[in-house]
């Protein structure tokens, strides 16, 4: 057994931060030596950007699908914004677009994708429920991405159905959340009521066991996590108090 210490404003980073209208993005993310070019001016975070790579591959979608928008500095989010609110109103930006340090777009972990054609619609691209936006929908979970903003759950993530909009969050939590049709939100406070390693949430899949768990932020400056030597994991903010531990290992079902 060792332990890690964890300083208070590592809540604020990780695959896993909830960033929406009630919990700003805290970090500064502008282009950078871990920002990767999935084409022209749209940047990613690294790990993301391979993931969507991947997907991409997989499903041969390179020639049928767009990258719209990635990652934004909060100047650009800004001018996003304001130019929004002068040429489509305040009902329609309230909707559709985050305000300034509330995008997910903020993080490197969001894209926007649309269907390929000529003019796509910045704010809103095409993206339809069949044909090969249908594969990437049905597929995204294996590569860590979930539709961030569905149908029928605008009570919760306070943004319109947006089917355009992805977000990396990383396997298993993706997998996850499809299987419950849940929001990150709603993932966020799911994982709260597990107890990291008192009562791990389990998830099986791909001959391997996860063990998820939420641990609170410690009062002083630093967290102490307590981790075995020969457990494979990671740790990610919540962006709100804590942290989401998530251990792994094989696991063969006889
Ligand atoms: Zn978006």
């Amino acid at each position: 057994m060792y332990s890690l210490k964890l300083k208070k404003n590592t809540i604020y980073r990780g695959d896993l931060i909830l960033v929406n209208s009630t919990y700003a993005y805290h970090e500064i993310n502008e282009y950078s030596n871990n920002s990767v070019s999935v084409g022209g001016n749209i940047f990613l975070n690294n790990n993301v950007a391979i993931a969507l790579a991947k997907i991409m591959l997989a499903i041969n979608a390179f020639d049928k699908i767009s990258f719209v928008s990635g990652l934004r500095s909060n100047v650009e989010q800004s001018e996003i914004y304001n130019k929004s609110l002068l040429e489509n109103g305040e009902d329609f930006t309230k909707k559709y677009v985050a305000l300034p340090n509330h995008s997910e777009h903020q993080t490197g972990m969001a894209i926007d994708l649309g269907v390929k054609k000529e003019n796509i619609d910045f704010l809103c691209p095409q993206f339809l429920d069949t044909g090969i936006c249908k594969e990437f929908l049905n597929n995204c979970h294996n590569y860590g991405f979930i539709r961030r903003y569905p149908q029928d759950k605008e009570m919760i993530t306070l943004i319109a159905y947006e089917p355009w909009h992805f977000r990396y969050v990383g396997y298993p939590h993706s997998s996850i959340i499809k299987k419950l049709k849940i929001t990150l939100e709603e993932y966020h406070n799911l994982i709260q009521k597990y107890s990291y390693n008192t009562n791990n949430y389990i998830y099986k899949s791909c001959n391997l066991i996860f063990e998820i768990g939420y641990l609170k932020a410690s009062d002083l400056a630093y967290t102490q996590i307590d981790v075995e030597n020969k457990d494979f994991f990671s740790i990610s903010g919540d962006n709100q108090n804590g942290f989401i531990i998530t251990k792994w290992r094989e696991f063969n079902e006889k």
